[in-house]
């Protein structure tokens, strides 16, 4: 469970108040990671399936993102979660999906069953659903030439965020933690000042911290993350479902969140030590090139 605090403060303001103030901490990878895969995505989309997707997006009116690029769009979801109670209740599971790192990994179950659409357009789907579900209901309808453009563009907007939301680590794991958003964590020695808070939730170090140490904006970092990507790693990332992909991520929480986290001390506080943070930085920038090519290819095979 990622937003149980959220659910609560929301309760708290009322129904009419508007979210964003209080979700910034608990977005999935923050707005800058979402750029990033995005970005690098647009690298590798077949031209002919660019231009499809610039079309859909440029046909957005909600004015919910600062532009209606692709970067700029992979973060709509969030923004659209945040706008208000109604849009939040009905979306926010759809973020992530809850693999228990008491293992092992039951992807049904943390699909709240798996609920079918029975007729449904995706966007009005159940609440209760997770990532991966959602992830292949949308990319059935963008592969749909029957679907309405209204859909369509939907469809488009949370495929863009949802594929990278499964590559947040936190997002396709749990610990009874709320996805690490109950464990307070410090970083000894302090992160660079550029890269925020040096403590904070575990949950956010991954989102924020560990995405803003990879460099100084979303499109220095796609560039720097694309030099590094190889034709075999493309072709070795670009297989599979989302649904292996959730399987794969949730394997990179146990080992790489989970498992090198030293116990907390007595005040409670999970102290992250220099190798943590540095391990954390490489995964994240595996995590994100993960993202950025797999978007591309579940872009190019549904617009193709
Ligand atoms: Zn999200």
């Amino acid at each position: 469970m990622r937003f149980g605090k959220l659910t609560s403060a929301v309760a708290a303001l009322g129904s009419m108040v508007t979210l964003s103030c209080v979700t910034t901490p608990a977005f999935a990878w923050g707005d800058e990671g979402h750029e990033v895969a995005a970005l690098i995505a647009k690298h590798y989309l077949d031209p002919a399936v660019a231009t499809k997707v610039n079309t859909l997006l440029a046909s957005d009116t909600t004015q919910l993102t600062t532009t209606t690029n692709i970067d700029s769009e992979a973060t709509w979801a969030d923004h659209y979660r945040a706008k208000n109670t109604a849009n939040y209740n009905q979306t926010h599971n759809w973020h992530f999906v809850d693999l228990q790192i008491s293992g092992p990994p039951d992807l049904k179950a943390a699909c709240f069953g798996e609920p079918p659409l029975n007729g449904a357009t995706a966007f009005n789907g159940p609440p209760n659903d997770c990532v991966v579900d959602k992830i292949n209901e949308f990319v059935a309808e963008l592969r749909d030439p029957a679907t309405n453009p209204q859909e369509r563009l939907f469809a488009l907007q949370f495929i863009l965020h949802f594929v990278g939301d499964l590559h947040q680590p936190l997002h396709s794991s749990d610990a009874n933690d709320r996805g690490g958003n109950d464990k307070k964590v410090r970083a000894v020695p302090a992160l660079p000042k550029s890269a925020g808070k040096s403590s904070g939730e575990l949950h956010g170090f991954w989102d924020t911290q560990f995405v803003a140490v990879q460099g100084k904006s979303a499109t220095t970092v796609a560039n720097k993350l694309i030099k590094k990507i190889t034709a075999a790693k493309r072709r070795q990332w670009s297989a599979g479902t989302a649904n292996d992909w959730a399987i794969e991520t949730y394997s990179v929480s146990k080992v790489n969140i989970y498992g090198p986290l030293p116990a907390a001390g007595a005040n409670g506080i999970y102290t992250l030590p220099a190798p943590y943070v540095k391990n954390a930085k490489s995964v994240v920038a595996d995590q994100l090139s993960k993202a950025g090519v797999r978007l591309a290819f579940v872009l190019n095979d549904a617009l193709k």
